[in-house]
């Protein structure tokens, strides 16, 4: 019999070897990998995958135009880029959104006018868009973060109205669906990454997504220094990729059932409200999950969020705080606040979240997860008391 205890206070953990690894070991990213060996194609400039990977991107989201390169976080500046954004422009995004977005527009010598978020689902808040936008402004930048989905239809229908372009971030939402249309979709680029922790990983890189020829057009030609693009996608990892893309409708299916499953388990838990679908208000669509985030209230789970997330992880679930607001000890020279930003600022406190790969697995291994909050739930008060 395993201890009741929480493994914090010397229990048994509830998974015992962690959370499981990502990626997952893939029998076709295996047999993908040997072939792009055996044909030669990991040792070549311009083999087929690069090329083949991008048609599939275009034709899975339906999009006339895809491109891949180095990483994420280039896809975004690259996006930036065909829309012209350079130096003196603004640029809108919410407070609460991935740092190197905003470091970006410092890099392009723009200046990010931040945005708050949604209380309910702390997603940027589009109704205060409008109020954000002056002469100045050439693009919004919309991130779909930790399950949420951002309103994108209200986005694009102020965005086209004032003439300002959108950078849509569908690095935590490929396979996502927001109000009928593949996240990534909506905006004028949409951006994706293939980081190692990604729900479509290579280890490394990224890709834009285009309706728009001419933005295409401009990316890739900044992409590229004569012949060459200078930070592209290898063959290799673009061979690991296409069999991922392959499965990830099944795989998003997949996770969304785990991630109801998880929810509905949870639901009698005090202080812990979910960031996006099922119980989402505004925003419709069905969620990606390359992270389940949570609304954590400290007061009523009766535990500081920083010993939630170390307990949950002493049980071996990957539990984790979310992201720092971007303007929140930050010189307020470095960027423009659109009001007080009141609750980027409560997702930088109370933000928590869960790393996807044990929505995955198992009915068991999601189970796994509720009974660990549901441990650390009841021994809140031995886990505050100072040892
Ligand atoms: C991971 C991530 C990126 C950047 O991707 P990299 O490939 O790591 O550079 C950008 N935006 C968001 C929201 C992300 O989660």
């Amino acid at each position: 019999m395993s201890s009741e205890l929480p493994a914090l206070l010397g229990g048994t953990p509830t998974r015992p070897d962690g959370p499981p690894a990502w990626p997952l070991p893939d029998p076709d990213v295996q047999a993908a990998v040997a072939r792009a060996m055996a044909s030669g194609a990991w040792g070549q400039y311009h083999g087929e995958h690069v090329c083949a990977l991008e048609e599939e991107l275009a034709a899975f989201h339906d999009v006339p135009h895809a491109l891949a390169c180095a990483s994420g976080t280039l896809a975004v500046e690259a996006a930036l880029r065909a829309l012209r954004v350079g130096a003196g422009d603004e640029v809108v995004m919410a407070a609460y959104d991935y740092e190197s977005n905003f470091l970006t527009l410092h890099a392009l010598g723009a200046k990010p006018v931040l945005l708050d978020v949604h209380a309910h689902n702390w997603q940027l808040d589009e109704t205060k868009l409008e109020a954000a936008i002056t002469p100045l402004t050439k693009a919004v930048i919309c991130s779909h973060l930790h399950g949420g989905l951002v309103h994108m239809r209200a986005v694009m229908e102020i965005a086209r109205r004032y003439n300002v372009g959108v950078v849509e971030d569908a690095a935590q939402a490929p396979g996502a669906t927001v109000d009928g249309k593949p996240a990534g979709t909506w905006g004028d680029v949409g951006t994706l990454s293939f980081g190692g922790s990604k729900l479509l990983t290579a280890g490394r890189g990224g890709a834009l997504l285009f309706t728009d020829a001419q933005f295409h057009q401009r990316a890739k030609t900044w992409l590229h220094r004569g012949l060459q693009q200078w930070a592209p996608l290898s063959e290799l990892q673009a061979a690991a990729l296409r069999p991922q893309l392959r499965k990830l409708s099944a795989a998003t299916a997949h996770r969304a059932t785990r991630a109801t499953t998880l929810l509905t388990a949870l639901q009698p838990t005090p202080g812990l409200s979910p960031l996006g679908a099922p119980f989402s208000v505004r925003s419709e669509g069905a969620s990606a999950y390359y992270k389940l985030g949570f609304q954590y209230d400290p007061r009523a789970f009766g535990l500081s969020r920083e010993l939630f997330v170390k307990a949950l992880r002493a049980e071996g679930i990957a539990f984790d705080v979310g992201f720092k607001a971007l303007h929140v000890g930050r010189s307020p020279s470095r960027f423009r606040a659109l009001g007080e930003l009141a609750h980027a600022t409560d997702a930088h406190d109370n933000c928590v979240m869960l790393h996807h790969p044990v929505l995955s697995g198992a009915t068991s291994d999601v189970q796994q997860v509720a009974d660990a909050v549901a441990k650390v739930y009841r021994y809140r008060d031995e886990l505050t008391r100072p040892a």
